[in-house]
């Protein structure tokens, strides 16, 4: 049974890590904040939100900043600028309403 006050700490914990990732003063911490806030959601089986999810790397917790980034056959192809490894994800319904594709 889950608890949803548990819940609720975790979620703020995973944004409140997500922020210091991004404000981290070298990649080094920013990948480690990363990878600490991985660990809480698997450990308390909560998801990542999908904006979080989609902006780091998940081979080398790199946060993109300047990826390769394309679009092609209704894919977002994303290749990080740290190890190269591409990702690829749908363009759902509700990405293409918000971006009028
Ligand atoms: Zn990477």
């Amino acid at each position: 049974m889950k608890d949803q006050n548990l819940i609720n700490i975790a979620n703020e914990r995973i944004t409140r890590l997500f922020k210091e990732a991004q404000n981290a003063m070298n990649e080094e911490f920013s990948r480690r904040y990363i990878a600490v806030m991985e660990n809480l959601s698997k450990r308390m089986n909560v998801t990542l939100p999908q904006n979080i999810k989609k902006s780091y790397c998940k081979k080398c917790k790199n946060l993109y900043k300047r990826p390769d980034f394309r679009i092609k056959n209704r894919l977002i192809i994303i290749k990080c600028e740290n190890c190269g490894n591409v990702r690829r994800i749908p363009i759902n319904q509700q990405f293409q309403a918000q971006n009028k594709f």
